[in-house]
Order: C-alpha cells, then sequence, then structure tokens
C-alpha cells in the first residue's frame, strides 16, 4: 500500500470514540486524508513517499478553536485592564471603525500564523470584512467557519443591515465549494440583534444548512438588559425565537441558570467556552461542569486576541482545566481527557464538521499536529494527555498539517511569510496608538 506521508514513533492520541491511544504509534496520509492509523506493525506494510520521525512525541488532532475574532490579533494589548464597556466603546469601537478589508486580511494572517505554531488547524471566527478571513485562512491553508458580524446599526463592510443579508448570500455563494471554508450565519447578540434579526439570520442557516453562531449571556449587564425588554433570559428569548438548535453555537454562556441549562441540552445546542476572556473582562465563569453534565457539548476559544491577549489553545486548555477545579473545590472535575476532547473532537461537533476532522481515524481530513517531547519540561511521560494540558507550550508544537498538507514543518511556516507579515502589520498599526 502506497502512502504520501507516513508519521512513526510518538503517542498517537486518536480521540475516537473509544479515545484509543497507540503508545508506539504510525499515521499515513494519502491526498487530503488519514489512510490508516494504529500500531506500528499494523502499518509496517505501507510504503510513504516522506517519513516523518515523531521520536516518541505526541500526534493528536489538530486544535478547534470554536470562537475567535482573528483579525483583532491588530489590538493586541492596545488596551488593556479596563471594565468591558470603557474597553470597547473608548478603544476597541474607534480602532474597529478605521478597519478596511486590507487590515482584517493583514491581522487575520497574523493570527493564522499565530494559530498554526500553536497548533490550531480550524477555527471559527466572527467580524467585519469575513471575504478577507476566509482568504487568509485559504492562503494559510487552515480549516475555517466564518461568518460576517450582523447588527441592528449600519457596518463598515456592508451598510445597513438589509445589504448585510445580500452580503452573507453572496458569500456563500462564494465559498460553497471550497474544501476548508465554511460561511456561517453570524447575528452578534440577542443585545445588538433586534428579534426579527436574529430569526432571520436562523432561518437563512437553516435554507443553506449552516451553523448559527452568537454571542450569549456573557456578562450580567447583557442578562439584565434583555429581561428588561423581552421579560426573559437571553438563553429563554433565543428559545422562543426558536433560534436555539443543533445548528447553535453560542459564545460565552457565562450567565446560564438550570433552566437555560435545560433548555440548551433539550434543544442541543453546544457552547463556545473562553475561559481567558471571561477573566480578563471580569465576564464571570461559565457553569461548564454543568453544561457537561447534563449532556452539552462544549468546545474551547480563545475570544478575540485584544481580549485574551493571545490565540494559544493550549493555555486555553489549561486555563479551562483549572478554572472549575477552584470554583467547585473539586480536582477530579475537567480532567485532561475532557478537556483536550474538548479542544479537538468536541469542537468539531460544535462546529458540525466531526464527521471530517477533530479525530483521527481512517478516511478523515489530516489534520494533524505534533509535538517535541524531548525536552525537560516534557519529562518523563506517563500519561500523554495530561502532559499536552498541564506541562506543554506552543513553542512544543512542531508539525501541522491541514486536509494532508504541511503548513507547518519543523518549527517553519511553509505557507505564509511570517517575518513579511509582522513588519507590515507594526507599520499599519502605527496610526492606532
Ligand atoms: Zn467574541
Amino acid at each position: 500500500m502506497q502512502a504520501d506521508i507516513l508519521i512513526e514513533n510518538g503517542w498517537i492520541l486518536t480521540m475516537d470514540p473509544e479515545n484509543t491511544v497507540f503508545e508506539k504509534g504510525s499515521l499515513a496520509i494519502s491526498g487530503e486524508s488519514i489512510l490508516a492509523v494504529g500500531k506500528a506493525e499494523d502499518l509496517s506494510h505501507i510504503e510513504a513517499r516522506e517519513k516523518v520521525d515523531a521520536r516518541g512525541g505526541v500526534i493528536l488532532p489538530g486544535f478547534v478553536n470554536v470562537h475567535t475574532h482573528a483579525s483583532m490579533t491588530l489590538f493586541r494589548g492596545l488596551a488593556d485592564d479596563l471594565p468591558l464597556m470603557r474597553w470597547l466603546e473608548d478603544h476597541i469601537f474607534p480602532a474597529e471603525a478605521r478597519l478596511t478589508p486590507e487590515l482584517v486580511r493583514l491581522g487575520a494572517e497574523l493570527a493564522c500564523l499565530e494559530m498554526m505554531a500553536s497548533g490550531t488547524t480550524t477555527f471559527c471566527d466572527m467580524y467585519l470584512f469575513e471575504n478577507a478571513v476566509a482568504e487568509a485562512a485559504d492562503t494559510a491553508g487552515m480549516r475555517a467557519v466564518v461568518g460576517e458580524v450582523l447588527y441592528d446599526f449600519p457596518s463598515p463592510c456592508y451598510g445597513p443591515i438589509e445589504k448585510g443579508f445580500l452580503h452573507v448570500e453572496e458569500m456563500i455563494g462564494r465559498w460553497k465549494y471550497h474544501p476548508r471554508i465554511t460561511i456561517a450565519l453570524k447575528p452578534h447578540s440577542p443585545y445588538l440583534c433586534a428579534p426579527e434579526l436574529l430569526s432571520r439570520a436562523f432561518d437563512m442557516a437553516e435554507t443553506h444548512n449552516l451553523p448559527f453562531v452568537i454571542h450569549l449571556a456573557e456578562t450580567a449587564a447583557e442578562t439584565e438588559t434583555i429581561k428588561k425588554t423581552y421579560g426573559k433570559s437571553p438563553v429563554a428569548h433565543l428559545a422562543d425565537l426558536g433560534l436555539l438548535s443543533q445548528r447553535t453555537l453560542a459564545a460565552h454562556c457565562v450567565k446560564m441558570d438550570e433552566a437555560d441549562i435545560e433548555l440548551f441540552a433539550m434543544k442541543g445546542s453546544s457552547v463556545a467556552h473562553n475561559p481567558q476572556s471571561n477573566m480578563k473582562l471580569a465576564s464571570g465563569i461559565a457553569p461548564v461542569p454543568a453544561f457537561l453534565k447534563a449532556g452539552i457539548t462544549v468546545g474551547i476559544g480563545t475570544d478575540g486576541a485584544a481580549s485574551n491577549n493571545d490565540l494559544n489553545m493550549l493555555s486555553e486548555m489549561r486555563s479551562a482545566a483549572l478554572i472549575h477545579k477552584v470554583t467547585s473545590a473539586d480536582p477530579t472535575l475537567m480532567d485532561a481527557g475532557t478537556i483536550l476532547r474538548m479542544a479537538t473532537i468536541d469542537g468539531a461537533k460544535c462546529l458540525g464538521l466531526d464527521e471530517i476532522t477533530g479525530s483521527l481515524e481512517e478516511g478523515k481530513q489530516a489534520d494533524i499536529i505534533l509535538m517535541d517531547t524531548d525536552k525537560p519540561h516534557m519529562t518523563p511521560l506517563y500519561n500523554p494527555f495530561s502532559q499536552v494540558v498541564y506541562a506543554a507550550g506552543r513553542n512544543d508544537i512542531r508539525d501541522v498539517f491541514v486536509a494532508g498538507k504541511g503548513i507547518y514543518r519543523n518549527r517553519c511556516h511553509t505557507t505564509l511569510d511570517a517575518d513579511a507579515i509582522c513588519r507590515r502589520v507594526r507599520e499599519a498599526v502605527l496610526t492606532f496608538r
């Protein structure tokens, strides 16, 4: 049997339904897909054009960042340690008002560089001028779910909301047959979108069978506003509009009570958990252990780099693993295996992509990362799940493949010019200070 690439001599964490691990495993890639995965001896008949020695490292599915605003890398560190509304109104909104498609593309390229080098292969993005983000992800060779942000007021991208729906319709047509880019419907939130807008966006998602992604129940202020306006919680508001379904992915969900959680579980909607952004903006801590107990699918997201301030899924995973232990005084909650599933296969499930990515199984897309473990801070290695979640850093990511293509090899980018992009960003943001 002939493969294009054979990765050998590593711990393979498949993240398949049985959570199968191969200690001295091999994985064969043919074209865009995984040809075979298993014990080295079971793949010994496979010939390959290229052999990759994992040197005892960890081989796992690429991380799925289920909620970010990639181009906000341009505003990384622009304004920190401020209350949410002051941060937004005095700093972020004025800077965003000056964005152009070119700047959004540049910020997204910078984000792709950072995400690839920290093991992310798929990201879910909501922002302005999202065609530019899709173009950046395409050039980078990454997988992305992108959606133009919709809200009641005019957008610098499309103008009035009426044109927003036309714009999204065009985007859907443009990217329909792209193998790695999916369009999603992305109304910002119940507090910036009227019920008519939300319902229309949801209908469009249904018509085209696309994900419906929204910020939800992020802060106490939001919950209060929605309760005052509609007489119910943000979750109940969406439920009453008929907008909770399996295609619904809600970011944050910090302020959800038992009834909200029950509604979510019943409708099969999923959650994007962004612990670092929620901590930094002092929004609170989402009741993730209760979500999991109720059977809700939860993925992990970094949110934008302006409220994090990085796009590093490894550190986000560690935050998610630690924060709930403290608040519940229960160290058994959110164990390393659960966290790693959230960052891979469950993230893929949140985006409706679990048939093609999120685990290392025959026939699925070859979205794979390889981590070095031959380092003091990664020695000894008893449990690879624990090592990835509690000990690894992003510099341990050595190789990244998406759809069988090596987009980061031996710690070098192969699709984007990192030096040139960083230089262009430094020049472009001079006027933002
Ligand atoms: Zn967000």
